[in-house]
């Protein structure tokens, strides 16, 4: 197997682990290099997804039910799941054996012709990605938008010429397992509290977000929020410093700038567009738009595109999305707040009070910070899932009831309404208590609010 003349063959006889998207991918990138493969998964065959049983076919060998350390055997290369936690018997056992233990995203980037733009940080991630990716196809470069969001990057590295371009959505449980990765652009939007029930505490959360800079040399770039001084403290790596803040001019990146947004580009300034031309709502997609646009600078994109983009871009499912509106209600559709900082940029995007349902699988986070703002900007809280009660602790003061389900949560957050107003789903936890996934909750909350329309009886 190579992967290119200046990576040696990262392994022969290889063990993934996860038989999900990034492991299937990983699997059959593998085998298309002729290396053994083994995908294991601690859930029993019926339990696997389709398209993993079916790499059984193209010669994959399948550990069903497995996660044992016994699994290593002779293998020369274990790719993680990030699913997987790192300090797993498992990957212990690998380390220990110096076998060397990568994430799918590694393994894609090695076999990727095309350089990568990679993308991290708590929140934004997937509306920056896919909003580079945008930047770019309108101005006629081929592109693939991968990784977290979309398809797998394993699944897509080989298809990318070397004039194209990866963007690539990163998350930190696949920087835990990198560390030749080497960017030629890399993001970083901010650093905020999230994931603390795995990374332990911020230092090491920061750590492993730097990590996406670490390996890269002057010729690549490396654009940090000049508006969050722990981004700012914690970039690593030689690239090329370029900024973007929402705040103040940067030296070289993108900001706003009174009514505007001005790119600052090899000594000189241009007023790219009026703010109130671009698209996408809430003050915390500002930040996101001039990420992008600094993000695409060095590849000097005409500003023409960039306009059109961004006077046409409306955003992704789930991230503040109107869902539905009658008889006096609007909802809106923010399943994809799994943190108490995307609650928080929810409840700052509108201007009058809302009625919010919150709550889900509570990852440790401290809710109390947010007491003002919830007084501030929510007239009564419905309550949801595992992490009701800490919610309900943190805030007091807060008009709030609990809801056993979706259905009785939408239900009541329309009566609450009563006679008019916003009903913003924004859980600001996990969903796995109670769903699938964030995409699940946000299209059982439309569901449920297209039954509460059809219903046609509240006043
Ligand atoms: P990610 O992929 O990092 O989870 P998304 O673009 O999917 O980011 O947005 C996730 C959630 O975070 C949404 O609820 C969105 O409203 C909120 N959000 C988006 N951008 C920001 C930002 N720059 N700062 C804080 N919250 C944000």
């Amino acid at each position: 197997m190579s992967f290119d003349r200046h990576h040696p063959a990262p392994g022969r006889d290889v063990l993934v682990t996860g038989a999900a998207r990034s492991g299937i991918a990983a699997a059959r990138l593998l085998r298309r290099h002729g290396a053994r493969v083994t995908l294991a998964d601690r859930r029993p065959e019926p339990e696997w997804p389709e398209a993993a049983r079916a790499l059984a076919a193209e010669g994959v060998h399948c550990a069903f039910g497995r996660e044992d350390a016994g699994l290593l055997a002779a293998h020369d290369l274990v790719v993680w799941s990030p699913g997987w936690p790192v300090d797993h018997p498992l990957a212990e056992a690998a380390r220990a054996a110096h076998v060397p233990v990568l994430s799918e995203l590694e393994l894609g980037a090695l076999a990727a012709q095309a350089p990568l733009v990679c993308v991290t940080g708590t929140n934004g991630k997937s509306t920056t990605t896919d909003l580079i990716g945008a930047l770019l196809r309108a101005a006629g470069r081929e592109v693939a938008v991968c990784g977290n969001i979309g398809r797998a990057v394993c699944e897509v590295a080989e298809q990318v010429s070397p004039q194209g371009m990866l963007v690539v959505e990163v998350s930190s449980f696949q920087l835990e397992t990198v560390d030749r990765l080497q960017p030629h652009i890399a993001v970083w939007l901010n650093l905020t509290p999230d994931h603390l029930d795995r990374h332990g505490d911020l230092a090491t959360y920061a750590a492993m977000k730097s990590r996406l800079f670490a390996r890269q040399v002057p010729e690549d770039w490396a654009v940090g929020n000049a508006d969050d001084p722990a981004v700012l403290a914690n970039l690593s790596g030689e690239g090329a410093r370029l900024a973007f803040s929402v705040a103040h001019p940067v030296p070289e990146g993108a900001y706003a700038d009174g009514g505007d947004l001005v790119l600052a580009w090899r000594g000189g300034l241009e007023r790219l567009i009026a703010r109130r031309e671009v698209r996408l709502l809430g003050p915390h997609n500002l930040a996101n738009v001039l990420a992008a646009l600094t993000a695409v600078l060095p590849l000097e994109l005409p500003p023409e595109t960039l306009r059109e983009v961004l006077r046409e871009y409306r955003g992704l499912e789930h991230r503040l999305e109107p869902a539905g509106e009658a008889r006096g209600r609007r909802f809106v559709n923010d399943s994809k707040a799994t943190n108490t900082d995307a609650l928080r940029v929810a409840l700052q995007s509108f201007a009058e009070p809302v009625v919010l349902i919150a709550g889900g699988l509570d990852k440790s986070q401290d809710f109390r910070p947010l007491a003002p703002l919830v007084r501030e900007h929510v007239r009564h809280v419905v309550l949801i899932g595992a992490g009701a009660e800490a919610i309900a602790s943190a805030w007091p003061e807060a008009s709030s009831e609990r809801a056993p389900s979706l259905a009785a949560a939408v239900d009541a957050a329309a009566a609450a309404a009563a006679p008019a107003g916003v009903i913003l789903l924004s859980p600001g936890c996990a969903s796995f208590d109670m769903f699938r996934d964030y995409e699940d909750r946000g299209r059982r909350f439309k569901d449920e609010v297209a039954r509460w329309i059809q219903g046609g009886e509240t006043p």
